[in-house]
């Protein structure tokens, strides 16, 4: 089949921008439009609640491309303006500057945005931390060492509760889980983590959800609790993960549930792919869709889709791959191969949680599902197979 003459990608982050370079290495010379709500050229995210929040790095070095690299790639590029609307049978994109963008292949990389707490909109101090300014806000208020509650023990929260504390902030971390990050690491890592928190200064209340936001003058104060404790606080992060943006293909017909739902090879249907935080796709060996909000995984996805894209539907390949993921907390790199969350059976099979260093193998169903490591890199990454084969559980955990 011969390759689409115009392709036109959504949000331009790190699956967008994986696209149209992948496209163009492949020596695509067709129209390639790049559509990005966010006015910034390509950045990165994960140094958001890291480098950029803690003040090491500066703005500049988000760049996931220097701007020469992204004028080679001959792009009709649309920063500062969201895709509003498709049109499938038209093959067509409203923006919300009122103009047309028209396609023969579209890729939808919109990624996901922060949730939420209720009746937060509009109050000073009351922060999420997804985009560039997100963060810039934040470190902004970080500045006057506040005393910060986060509320949710996630990556996000628990990244950003330490930085908090290296930058000499007061800092209490509400989760309704038992422990920071159990539900991606089980409660035995996730109690460590609670400890490494702890010593650091780290004021922590689990199993607690917070119930709303206190407020004087539009400015936050604290939180109530749901056993209806209330903490004070001049700033308060709310990192309770995230949804997917969708809303603009309502009524496209493209399917949507949790994400973009695509087949095994990221194709959605009517010329439509997706790939990045956005794409959810049948998981290789269970069938059951999953979405992964990893910065890898965005990249893989975007270089995949590219590929797909110019074999186009009949001849594309199905994506897979083990997904990675890292948090940096303190002295600690967390790095996770595969799927942890879920897991039945969690064991250490190198180093030890006492010592900080540890390797443990996560399985489901009698299969390994997931690695963890801290302070392990290079042995953890040899489990890493264990992962994509899903090898017995006791076989891999044999140490
Ligand atoms: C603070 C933070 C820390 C993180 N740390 C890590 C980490 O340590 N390790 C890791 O693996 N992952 C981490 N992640 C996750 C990682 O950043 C994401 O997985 C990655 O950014 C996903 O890329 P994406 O291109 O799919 O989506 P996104 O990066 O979300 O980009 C989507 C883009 O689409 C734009 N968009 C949305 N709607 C529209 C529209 N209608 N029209 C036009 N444009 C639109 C958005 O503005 C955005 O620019 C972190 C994320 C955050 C926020």
């Amino acid at each position: 089949m011969s390759a689409p003459s115009r392709i036109a990608v959504v949000g331009a982050s790190a699956a967008g921008l994986s696209v149209v370079e992948g496209v163009r290495r492949a020596g695509y010379a067709g129209r390639l439009t790049l559509i990005g709500e966010e006015q910034h050229l390509p950045y990165d995210r994960p140094p958001l609640s890291k480098q950029l929040l803690a003040g090491e790095w500066d703005t500049e070095r988000l760049l996931l491309r220097a701007p020469e690299a992204i004028t080679t790639l001959d792009l009709d590029l649309r920063l500062g303006s969201a895709a509003v609307a498709l049109d499938t049978r038209a093959g067509e994109i409203s923006l919300a500057d009122g103009s047309r963008v028209g396609y023969d292949a579209l890729v939808v990389a919109t990624g996901t945005r922060a949730r939420r707490l209720r009746g937060t909109e509009g109050v000073a101090g009351v922060h999420v931390l997804r985009t560039l300014e997100d963060a810039l806000a934040l470190r902004e208020d970080l500045a006057a060492r506040p005393h910060l509650l986060v509320v949710g023990g996630g990556f996000v929260g628990a990244e950003a509760a330490a930085v908090a504390r290296g930058l000499g902030c007061e800092v209490t971390l509400v989760t309704d889980t038992a422990q920071p990050m159990s539900d991606a690491l089980g409660d035995d890592l996730g109690a460590m983590l609670r400890a490494v928190h702890v010593e650091h200064g780290v004021r922590i209340e689990s199993g607690v959800l917070v119930d709303q936001v206190l407020t004087a003058d539009w400015q936050a104060t604290g939180v109530r609790l749901a056993d209806g404790r209330t903490i004070a606080a001049d700033a308060v992060l709310v990192g309770i993960g995230a949804q997917p943006n969708v809303e603009w293909l309502t009524g496209s017909g493209v399917p949507v549930g949790n994400g973009v739902e695509c087949d095994a090879t990221l194709y959605a249907g009517s010329g439509v792919w997706a790939a990045g935080d956005v794409a959810s796709w049948p998981h290789p060996h269970t069938g059951e869709p999953r979405r992964i909000e990893h910065r890898t995984n965005a990249a893989e996805q975007g270089l995949a889709v590219a590929r797909n894209i110019l074999a186009g539907p009949e001849h594309a390949t199905p994506f897979d791959s083990v997904p990675y993921v890292w948090s940096d907390q303190y002295d600690l790199k967390v790095q996770i191969y595969g799927r942890t969350r879920g897991a039945d059976q969690v064991r250490i099979v190198e180093g030890s949680l006492e010592d900080r260093k540890l390797v443990a193998l996560y399985g489901k169903g009698g299969r390994v599902c997931g690695v963890a490591g801290v302070n392990l890199p290079r042995a953890t990454r040899t489990y890493r197979n264990a992962v994509a084969e899903a090898v017995p559980f006791e076989e891999a955990s044999v140490a």
